[in-house]
């Protein structure tokens, strides 16, 4: 759902204050919050690695001849492929602790 522009939200993930712009996304948070521009820009940026991560775990499991063609394929193809693995569950995502 796109939101007006110009529209005062305070970020959901940073706190700081910030106004809507041209084409804003509603983030699915509460009332009055949204998420910011550079926390939108971290937050895929963070997305695009973690799915590099799991296009490579893929790649490794493909046979030879397939692993190449895997490898040819843009970059958001692959991201695409792994998130899709994701969601049909032949591919998992684990969250280890580390350190104390
Ligand atoms: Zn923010």
């Amino acid at each position: 759902m796109e939101v007006r522009s110009g529209l005062l939200l305070k970020c959901g993930c940073c706190g700081e204050s910030f106004r809507t712009w041209e084409g804003y996304i509603n983030q699915d948070q509460d009332d009055g919050y949204g998420i910011c521009e550079p926390c939108q820009a971290g937050i895929m940026e963070k997305y695009n690695t973690d799915m590099d991560v799991a296009a490579m775990v893929i790649e490794q499991s493909l046979k030879p001849e397939n692993q190449a063609k895997f490898r040819a394929m843009e970059p958001d193809d692959r991201r695409q492929i792994a998130a899709q693995a994701i969601l049909d569950g032949t591919l998992k995502m684990t969250f280890v602790k580390v350190g104390p």
